[in-house]
């Protein structure tokens, strides 16, 4: 496994580990109780809170902990407007910015709280202007991130902050992608919210941070409520295994900054140069200067992007496409950008980290231009040009649908074999028939198709069931298709395409 996909989460760093493991083992104690091992506790908590302050420039009880940067996110958004009051507010933020700052706002917004949302330029960046611009007299809040997610952009949050200090207009900065990636002090950055979670920068899962400005002071109303822990911003018994990992991480991300920083800005520079080089119709999602260091985005014309992340092995990158997140919808961070749903789904995000080399990352590449090369050829480049010759996918060979792939059908079929096509030219799925007969019959059948693996799959079925057949004996539903390949429901538009297709060519071969 190569792994690739240090924006979505990071290993433990080991010494992380070694700090968390007393308190998992033999150490017992509520940081909140008033004896020798809650004092023990408590000490630890501390310690780790004098850390995380210090990789910030920030002062230790400016720091509140939380479960991870989406409950940061809520507690500064929520927090804040609803200490503030929802009447007559506004807020000002980007399309682009994280679920958990996105979904925050929308339920703010369906409140009542009045919202500008920010459309980034076509390489993902919100500009100075473009905030001051939406400010409005009523502003509460601005909320943008520091380093995007997706594209690694990085905002000029540093250049808005003391302006917006100026017009007396709280800032918070989700700062989870630039956090141990890129200096952060606070102490001369008057943000007064960011948030932080210490799985994206080799801490443990499940526990984050939100830094709140003490002078001047940012007032939040309470997102959980109980006990009054954390100077009654976050209730809940602190759990110190976690936070002392979390602390002890933020120590080596400190030490190893700028080192690490130039280091993986070399490599992914090595990467985009090996992806360009090799394969034409490259998009990058992003910034080509104003960039965080571990992150590249790449979409790529004329491959389909279940098919491109499913051929790619034991790659661990993440997709923009349909299957790779929960809500099935090419991402709406590349949609901002201007890419259409094709391109935003056919893109893949690498991002690397402390443990990539540059061996790996040069298999990365070689893995992902065999990928695309071979998904483009399937495809015929995902143009609506004449199959000629014909192309089938026996070097498209992931597990699952291998036993389908018969390198007989891989022969191109003269000129003059019938051609039908089914799906829209324009469409996320194609398919396009091709039959060779004699006496009516058909000799040899081939397919093309733009798809995601089971559309592909639909095509390498469909051409040895062909085989054999005359124009009367074309008789296929899809549900006999889906009975064949066992389709899920969720990909029943796969089998109605495979009976479209079937149809044409029925009706071409009537015709001939
Ligand atoms: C991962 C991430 C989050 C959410 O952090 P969790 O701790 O996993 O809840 C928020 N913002 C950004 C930019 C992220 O990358």
């Amino acid at each position: 496994m190569i792994y690739l996909d240090h924006a979505a989460t990071t290993p433990l760093d080991p010494a992380a580990l070694q700090a968390m493991l007393p308190w998992l083992q033999d150490r017992v104690g509520n940081p909140a109780s008033d004896h020798a091992w809650g004092r023990a506790a408590r000490a630890a908590v501390e310690h780790a809170r004098n850390q995380v302050a210090t990789l910030l420039g920030a002062q230790p009880e400016e720091i509140v902990w939380t479960s991870g940067a989406t409950e940061a996110n809520n507690l500064a958004i929520k927090g804040a407007l609803e200490f503030r009051g929802l009447r007559g507010a506004h807020l000002v933020t980007a399309r682009t910015e994280h679920k958990s700052v996105v979904d925050s706002v929308r339920q703010l917004e369906s409140q009542g709280l009045r919202v500008t949302w920010l459309k980034p330029d076509a390489q993902g960046l919100i500009s100075v202007e473009q905030v001051l611009a939406a400010l409005a007299p009523d502003t509460a809040l601005v909320s943008l991130m520091w380093v995007n997610n997706e594209t690694g952009v990085i905002n000029p949050v540093e250049a808005l902050a003391p302006l917006l200090r100026e017009r007396g207009i709280l800032f918070h900065v989700d700062a989870v992608q630039a956090a141990g990636k890129l200096p952060i002090d606070l102490s001369c950055t008057p943000i007064d919210l960011l948030s932080l979670s210490a799985h994206k920068l080799y801490g443990p899962q499940g526990v984050g941070a939100l830094f709140v400005r003490k002078r001047p002071r940012a007032r939040l109303s309470p997102q959980l409520h109980g006990g009054g822990h954390e100077q009654g911003m976050r209730s809940g018994t602190l759990p110190t295994h976690q936070i002392a990992g979390f602390g002890e991480a933020c120590r080596i991300a400190a030490e190893q900054l700028a080192g690490e920083g130039a280091r993986l800005s070399a490599l992914r520079d090595r990467l985009q140069q090996r992806l360009q080089t090799a394969l034409p119709g490259l998009y990058l999602n992003g910034h080509p200067q104003s960039r965080a260091p571990g992150i590249l985005n790449l979409s790529f014309e004329g491959v389909e992007g279940e098919s491109l992340r499913a051929s790619l092995g034991d790659l661990a990158v993440s997709s923009g496409s349909a299957c790779s997140s929960a809500t099935r919808e090419p991402s709406y961070v590349l949609r901002a950008l201007g890419r259409d749903d094709e391109l935003a789904g056919a893109s893949l995000r690498f991002s690397l980290g402390r443990g990539t080399t540059s061996a790996e990352v040069d298999q990365a590449a070689q893995r992902v231009i065999d990928a695309v090369a071979t998904l483009r050829r399937i495809a015929g480049s995902g143009t609506a040009a004449p199959v000629t010759p014909p192309i089938n996918a026996h070097a498209y060979a992931t597990p699952v649908w291998a036993a389908f792939s018969n390198p007989a059908h891989a022969t191109a079929l003269p000129e003059g074999a019938i051609t039908a096509a089914a799906g829209s030219p324009a469409g996320a799925l194609r398919l396009r028939l091709q039959a060779e007969l004699q006496d009516g019959r058909i000799v040899r059948a081939a397919w093309q198709a733009y798809g995601c693996p089971v559309t592909l799959a639909v095509g390498e079925w469909l051409a040895a069931w062909l085989e054999g057949r005359r124009a009367g004996e074309l008789r296929l539903t899809a549900a006999d298709l889906r009975a064949a390949l066992e389709i899920s429901d969720d990909k029943a538009q796969c089998a109605l395409l495979g009976e479209d297709a079937v149809l044409a060519l029925e009706r071409q071969m009537s015709l001939a």
